[in-house]
């Protein structure tokens, strides 16, 4: 059903590890720059530094029609903002998306900060949104630890959303036309990798598995549309929107989450996983 090139040998999970602590630097990088005052193009710059002062080079600018190092979605915007002169405020949401390509290998991850200052019933919820999208995200790197089929790992992102959010009163919404995708020497491989639950039970989970996992959750409904710009998504009942992103390699000796530092170490404690180095 898939073709066995979406499973990579070890040498070529090894050529992985470098673009994903670039793209782990780029977003480090732009999170320090996320701040009231800031313009997104600022963090745009930032995050292109990082990048280039690792080696590496920005995989977004290969898109056709896109210019920019990262993606800058803010409050309704999803995913797939342009960077822009726009200047942040206190209580904004704002998702960073990055990539690194780096000797011919790709890394892919965002992250979502909220910037205090807001209204403060408001910026709760939107911490609150953050906290358990990346949560969820955590949750679906965790069963992919122990997954036999790809797709569980959505079932864990949906359960963990629907869990979290209800404890608290919410009901998210997660976003069903956007997903996240194998990665390898291009950004966007197959397989797909579903935020939610399906029928099909998706490839074997098995040594040589790289995935971009990406749960994109927003406050409400899910419906989005695409702006004026031809690029950002955003949700069409204006709810504010979280996304976060890894990039996870499945190999002999476990998974190491590509895109952190520490593989992932501190975000899988809580679920009972600990990662170990591609080596
Ligand atoms: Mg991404
Ligand atoms: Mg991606």
């Amino acid at each position: 059903m898939f073709r066995s090139s979406i499973y990579k040998t070890p040498d070529q999970l090894r050529l992985m590890i470098e673009p994903g602590l670039a793209t782990a630097a780029s977003l480090a990088a732009a999170r320090r720059k996320i701040v009231a005052g800031a313009s997104t193009l600022e963090i745009d710059a930032v995050a292109e530094a990082a990048i280039i002062a690792r080696g590496g080079a920005s995989n977004f600018k290969l898109v056709p029609g896109y210019n920019h190092t990262i993606c800058a979605s803010v409050n309704d915007e999803v995913v797939h903002g342009i960077p822009s002169t726009r200047v942040l405020e206190p209580g904004d949401i704002v998702s960073i998306d990055s990539g690194a390509i780096l000797g011919g290998w790709n890394g892919d991850s965002a992250i979502t900060v909220v910037i205090p200052g807001g209204d403060p019933a408001e910026t709760l919820r939107r911490q609150n949104l953050s906290r358990i999208t990346e949560g969820s995200l955590w949750a679906g790197i965790a069963r992919l630890a122990r997954a036999r089929h790809l797709n569980e790992v959505g079932d864990a992102i949906q359960t963990f959303v629907e869990n979290e959010g209800g404890a608290i009163g919410e009901n998210y919404g997660i976003l069903t036309e956007y997903i996240g995708h194998g990665i390898g020497q291009n950004m966007h491989e197959e397989p797909p990798v579903f935020n939610y639950r399906v029928r099909q039970k998706g490839p074997e989970v098995k040594p040589g598995l790289v995935v971009a996992i990406e749960p994109m959750v927003v406050m409400h409904n899910p419906e989005t549309y695409v702006k004026d710009d031809e690029w950002t998504v955003a949700t069409t009942d204006g709810g504010a929107a979280s996304h976060w992103e890894h990039t996870v390699a499945v190999h002999a000796r476990g998974i190491w989450v590509m895109t952190a530092e520490d593989g992932g170490a501190e975000g899988l404690a809580p679920f009972g996983v600990t990662p170990t180095p591609v080596e």
